[in-house]
């Protein structure tokens, strides 16, 4: 097919504005995917890990330094005092009520931490052999812890604890997550729910400066013990803070997938989790399998982790440790995470409405172009019909394009140049007929020239002899009178021959012997011949044809002055007429100066001719009329290449003329 105009517009326009913008397009993707998106997200998750670790350890620190403040109240060692006074029955002259003051007191200050600060599950007091003094006797919520569970934390020596250890080497200490043997769980139904775990702190109770007793100050009397819930340590991660910093991604109606976790020292070990399931599960192992995040965490303080999939979603998330144990923490590592998703989720929200905005561009490019192709082809197609109607001769064909631009232009320019096309053939065809005419009137003239000649003849042959008295004057004058009569009528013939020519008569075919129409049109001429000194020479077979007499005797009459025009210096003219099969063939052949062959192509176009007073029309209307009638007519070179030889053959016609 051919490549159209509307074609090239098309793949103009899509070069032109769809591929910048699908450029544009591309560019802002990559930019918002790369640097806008995961970047920001990642920065972000570095600074939410480092804030969570730091509430953590914040935490932490309050625990630890509450513990120490209880531990150095005056509570503590006055209430292990009183133990053992008792038990060395020193308070034996006491009230049974005021034996037990000190302690009650502090049991009254343990309840009131549980019930005044959140977090702590238990308190416990023991003296320096181990052996509780004073326990909370409430439990989290307020409500007293069940007699069996005060009985069975009585009964119980911590001796063997390490925090009582660290404590009678005169240390701070902390213990890590772990399920405590001391409460029942509070939530038996979920073993893994953060609330069933809990952190020890604990700190030394020691005899203050005594001035009464100096041999005390400093002595190592006890320990203070508390038990922190987990799921103090869990609200920090389920904190607002994370999901609302994330909010932003995935617009207001949905919840970012952003969670946190908690790592023990190891970076392994999953001690609190957005999922509570994954308590105490490792991450090296499986389920979970992702050994990378255990390196990751343990090879830096803070960073990121490599990206990584998990439950079927890749996530980008980032860690920071908290504060080592020797540097009175826990040393764990603090996660963040989010998934892909919602980090690229505006990309793809971007990248969809790209997606849309390049197909309206497109649509409105393709239709727009069709648009401007088919408003500037349609005149462009109606240009070309006119140059074709034009070109098939239809002068009168005008082409109306209205738009103003150069097609337009062009538009009148061509029907401008059509109509001067116009004027100049009516002007050509006025001069084609004038010549015509006077061609016409040429052979008029000289077909009546013909017969005046012997009428002059006569009648000057007539007055001699009547001027000479001559005795056959009578038989002169019957003979002029003879041939006057003979050539006036032939001269009526002429001139109603001519007036038949020059009205608009119909073709008048009828069956004709053409053998005395030559004969005919060669005695016309005899006289010129004979004038030029040329030879006429004739063998004529009867042959008929179809044919209007007056047509082809026009055409022979121009055939033979053609011929004798040739031999200004004589010459012979034969003319033989044959019937050959279905065709008659007439042949003209003069001894006169010949065509050259290059001429020769042109005889028969109108209005070629080589002599001053030719018209050139003769041979094309002979060609016209002999081929009307069916036949063909040719000029060639006379025999030896002397002079020229005109054949006409024309169809034979059965039956009489
Ligand atoms: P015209 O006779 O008016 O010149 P024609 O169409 O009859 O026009 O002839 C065209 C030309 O053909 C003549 O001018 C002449 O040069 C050439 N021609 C025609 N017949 C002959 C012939 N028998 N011999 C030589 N030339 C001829
Ligand atoms: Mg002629």
């Amino acid at each position: 097919m051919i490549r159209r105009i509307s074609t090239k517009l098309l793949l103009a326009v899509l070069a032109a504005v769809v591929l910048p913008f699908l450029g544009f397009a591309l560019f802002v993707e990559n930019q918002m995917a790369g640097r806008l998106s995961k970047d920001v997200v990642l920065y972000s998750l570095k600074g939410i890990a480092a804030d969570l670790a730091l509430r953590v350890e914040r935490d932490v620190e309050e625990w630890n330094a509450s513990i120490a403040l209880l531990a150095a109240d005056p509570g503590c060692y006055l209430a292990v005092d009183e133990a053992w006074r008792e038990e060395s029955g020193e308070l034996e002259r006491e009230a049974p009520a005021e034996r037990r003051l000190m302690r009650r007191t502090q049991i009254e200050q343990f309840n009131h931490w549980i019930s005044a600060r959140r977090g702590y599950d238990l308190f416990l007091l023991v003296d320096a052999q181990g052996r509780l003094v004073a326990s909370s006797t409430v439990g989290s919520s307020g409500l007293g812890l069940a007699p069996e569970v005060s009985a069975e934390l009585q009964a119980r020596t911590y001796e063997r604890e390490v925090w009582f250890e660290a404590a009678k080497a005169g240390r701070a200490h902390r213990v890590d997550q772990h399920t405590s043997p001391l409460l029942p769980p509070r939530n038996a139904a979920a073993p893994r729910s953060p609330e069933n775990f809990h952190i020890g702190f604990s700190a030394p109770v020691v005899w203050p400066e005594d001035e009464l007793q100096p041999e005390l100050s400093g002595v190592f009397v006890g320990a203070v013990f508390a038990l922190v819930n987990w799921s103090r340590v869990q609200d920090e991660l389920n904190s607002p803070l994370l999901k609302e910093y994330f909010q932003g991604l995935v617009g207001p109606d949905e919840f970012p997938s952003a969670y946190g976790w908690v790592w023990k020292s190891d970076a392994d070990t999953i001690l609190a989790h957005a999922r509570t399931e994954l308590y105490g599960e490792r991450v090296s192992q499986p389920p979970i399998s992702l050994p990378q995040m255990t390196q990751a965490a343990l090879a830096s303080d803070w960073g990121l982790y490599p990206e990584y999939s998990f439950d079927g979603e890749r996530k980008n998330a980032a860690f920071k440790h908290t504060r080592s144990f020797d540097d009175g923490g826990f040393g764990w590592i603090v996660g963040v995470g989010i998934d892909n998703d919602d980090i690229f989720r505006s990309v793809g929200e971007l990248r969809a409405l790209l997606f849309k905005a390049t197909l309206a561009v497109l649509l409105v490019a393709v239709l727009w172009t069709m648009v401007i192709a088919r408003r500037t082809t349609q005149p462009i197609l109606a240009l070309r019909e006119h140059v074709q109607r034009v070109a098939g001769g239809d002068l009168q064909a005008r082409v109306s394009v209205s738009s103003g631009d150069e097609v337009g232009e062009l538009a009148q320019a061509l029907n401008r140049m059509t109509e001067e096309l116009e004027h100049g053939r009516e002007g050509l065809i006025r001069a084609q007929k004038e010549l015509a005419w006077r061609e016409m009137a040429r052979q008029v003239a000289h077909d009546i020239k013909n017969p005046l000649t012997p009428i002059q003849l006569s009648i000057d042959l007539c007055k001699r002899a009547k001027a000479e008295r001559n005795p056959q004057f009578e038989s002169i004058l019957d003979q002029t009178l003879q041939i006057v009569g003979r050539q006036v009528s032939h001269l009526r013939e002429i001139s109603s021959d001519f007036s038949a020519l020059t009205g608009a008569r119909k073709e008048n075919f009828e069956v004709l012997d053409l053998a005395p129409l030559i004969g005919e049109v060669l005695d016309l001429d005899a006289a010129w011949a004979q004038s030029l000194g040329v030879d006429l020479r004739r063998s004529l077979e009867p042959a008929n044809v179809r044919g209007d007499r007056l047509l082809l005797r026009r055409v022979l009459l121009n055939l033979v002055s053609n011929a004798l025009e040739a031999m200004p210096k004589g010459g012979v003219l034969e003319a033989r007429l044959r019937v050959d099969g279905a065709r008659v063939v007439l042949d003209l052949t003069d001894s006169g100066v010949g065509v050259p062959a290059e001429v020769r192509a042109h005889l028969f176009e109108p209005y070629f001719t080589t002599r001053s007073t030719g018209t050139g029309l003769g041979l094309a209307i002979a060609k016209r009329v002999v081929e009307d009638h069916g036949g063909t007519i040719e000029l060639a070179a006379g025999e030896n290449g002397v002079g020229t030889r005109v054949r006409v053959s024309l169809p034979a016609a059965g039956g009489a003329a």
